[in-house]
């Protein structure tokens, strides 16, 4: 497929950098912009080391609808890949206004800046929040949407947003990607997830522990209906999910049509699976305690993951070993630390 000129909304962030990489790799030229609120500026710069050329980067909010027309104006946007968003679940139950500006008053600015420039390809960044606690595992993308706290919420409402606007214009086509749980870092060991607070999500809490920097892994819970009691998900390796919107954007320009998919292996594995997995890989001792069950926590989440392949041939490649290999690489390597 040509190259196409995409902007990556959020493109500094975790997934949004390793989706950088990959849509450069199949020949895309590539914009960011990122407002750096959760993104070191450097990631630009590695970015730029990685490719072998200067990486064109806008720091703007998405909810300035001034900067995004200007960056429009110049671009000349054949897609657009929307990752800005806040992800915290715990601070979207203290701080929802925050939660729903970004979230939905970002998406609302983008679709009009993107409409006034007849730019009607849109991949959206969802998730496996949005459903709930599912009834079925693995889960299917027919499975109800259940709000469970505003973050999950914005992401049922952006869904909804989307399919109210293709519906109501065939020139639209979206693709919608309901993650699971990313993991790992890229292979050049140059980017990765870089949380600037102590980290809510389990990888990057272990991986922090690996290095030192904190003590004690703290295990939410072994009385969960699960093989071995813990949580269970489904970790997918972030290079493997950053090829998936290269597919979603090929599949968008093919059929003028769009998707909404699943994007996870297939299979899950438990926080204590998770913890040994990552020992092996980084030989360091990883302490654990069990405590209380972390409240809102699923018991389980994984992907019903045949629609993604179906539609977009998507299939991951990339095992649990490699995603805490490429992650401990990331975080014990000279560039994961530093302030900028
Ligand atoms: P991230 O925080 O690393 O990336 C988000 C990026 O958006 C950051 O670089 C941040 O600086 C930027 N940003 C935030 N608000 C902005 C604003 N108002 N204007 C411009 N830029 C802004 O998070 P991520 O893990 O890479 O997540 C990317 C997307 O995927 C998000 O929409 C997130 O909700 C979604 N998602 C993430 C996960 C996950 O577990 N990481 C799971 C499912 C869905
Ligand atoms: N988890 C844990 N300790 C932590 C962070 C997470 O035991 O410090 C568990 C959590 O209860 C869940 C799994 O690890 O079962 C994945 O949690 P994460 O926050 O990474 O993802 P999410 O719950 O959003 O899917």
């Amino acid at each position: 497929m040509a190259g196409r000129r995409i902007l990556l909304t959020g493109g500094a962030g975790y997934i949004g950098s390793h989706t950088f990489l990959a849509l450069a790799e199949a020949g895309h030229d590539v914009v960011i912009l990122d407002n750096f609120v959760n993104a070191r500026r450097s990631v630009v710069d590695r970015l730029a080391q990685i490719v072998g050329r200067p990486v064109e980067a806008i720091d703007a909010d998405v909810r300035d609808a001034e900067a995004l027309e200007a960056a429009f104006r110049k671009g000349g946007f054949e897609a657009v890949v929307h990752f800005a968003a806040l992800k915290a679940v715990s601070e979207s139950v203290e701080k929802p206004l925050d939660y729903f500006d970004v979230n939905i008053g970002g998406l609302m600015t983008l679709l009009r800046v993107m409409e006034a420039h007849d730019c009607r390809r849109l991949v959206f960044s969802s998730s496996a929040t949005v459903y709930g606690v599912p009834d079925e595992t693995p889960t299917p993308e027919t499975a109800d949407f259940r709000a469970m706290n505003p973050y999950g919420h914005t992401k049922i409402m952006g869904e909804q947003i989307l399919n109210w606007l293709s519906a109501s214009d065939p020139r639209w086509a979206i693709g919608a990607l309901r993650y699971f749980n990313p993991a790992g870092a890229h292979g050049s060991a140059m980017i990765g997830e870089d949380p600037r607070d102590i980290p809510n999500n389990l990888f990057p809490f272990i991986a922090k522990v690996a290095t030192g920097e904190l003590s004690r892994i703290r295990v939410f819970g072994n009385d969960y209906d699960t093989p071995d009691g813990t949580g269970v998900r489904d970790y997918i390796h972030v290079e493997d999910l950053a090829r998936g919107h290269a597919l979603s954007l090929d599949k968008l320009f093919e059929s003028g049509e769009g998707h909404l998919v699943n994007l996870g292996t297939g299979r899950g594995y438990s926080v204590l699976e998770v913890i040994a997995a990552y020992k092996r890989a980084s030989n360091r001792d990883l302490p654990f305690d069990i405590v209380d069950r972390r409240p809102g926590d699923v018991p389980i989440y994984v992907a019903s993951a045949g629609k993604a392949a179906e539609v977009l041939g998507f299939r991951t490649e990339r095992t649990l070993d490699e995603m805490c290999a490429s992650s401990w690489a990331w975080i014990s390597g000279p560039h994961s630390e530093g302030t900028e």
